[in-house]
């Protein structure tokens, strides 16, 4: 079942009461539309009708596509700076729903699901493209890393985020974008060779280190390194 439930907000242009039906959980299964709104930078926006400005409610849900096998806490872009306790209460909920703490069937499901937390539109979005296109998440965090040491000028600060958009079919590569998280605001597009990912995952000894800490935790994302000490190796 996908939950909806109404939310009372402000039009940021013009003050006006807006009223939404905000989605609590998505069932992918069930509703692939609203899979295909979120790989289509749609879902929750809003317009406002009294003066026509449109918006978008942050994403505060859970995401299940058993078809495709994804789990995903979508959090709001604010969240991410409490991203330890945020991984703990998806952790608790997981277990409760699919894991340990559910009926055996329910723990068959959950075996078949890969857990994430995300924080923003532009990060559950790109969880889904990865899925989409049968690739591994944690490369893509390496990919991010190695981009990051590689380039001369980063526009990385707090606010702005590297995140995988779209494959680049003519180049045989994929397209980064830096973004504003919030505004989901592109600032700049770059085709990075899908040599790259394929350097990475034909040396798994190399960067062993590195999953095993993008992988520490169900936030897998390469900003949770800028971020205060983390989770202590476990
Ligand atoms: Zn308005």
């Amino acid at each position: 079942m996908s939950l909806f439930h109404p939310v009372n907000l402000v039009c940021p242009a013009c003050e006006a009461p807006v009223v939404m039906m905000a989605v609590g959980s998505v069932n992918a299964d069930r509703r692939p539309d609203l899979r295909e709104d979120i790989l289509s930078d749609r879902f929750q926006d809003i317009e406002c009708e009294a003066c026509k400005e449109s918006f978008r409610l942050q994403p505060q849900f859970n995401y299940l596509d058993v078809g495709r096998g994804q789990w995903i806490a979508a959090m709001q872009s604010a969240k991410m700076q409490d991203h330890l306790e945020v991984e703990d209460e998806a952790e608790t909920l997981f277990s409760a729903s699919y894991g340990a703490g559910a009926p055996s069937a329910a723990q068959e499901v959950g075996n078949g699901l890969k857990v994430r937390v995300t924080f923003g539109w532009p990060a559950v979005r790109e969880k889904l493209l990865i899925q989409e296109h049968g690739l591994d998440d944690v490369i893509i965090e390496m990919m991010k890393m190695h981009i990051l040491r590689s380039v001369e000028s980063v526009p990385l600060a707090q606010g702005i985020e590297l995140r995988f958009v779209d494959v680049d079919e003519d180049n045989d590569g994929y397209i980064f974008s830096w973004l504003e998280t919030a505004s989901e605001d592109a600032i700049e597009n770059l085709s990075v060779p899908a040599e790259l990912y394929k350097a990475i995952l034909d040396n798994p000894e190399g960067w062993d280190a590195l999953r095993t800490r993008l992988e520490n935790g169900y936030f897998v994302d390469m900003q949770k390194f800028y971020m205060g000490e983390g989770r202590p190796a476990g």
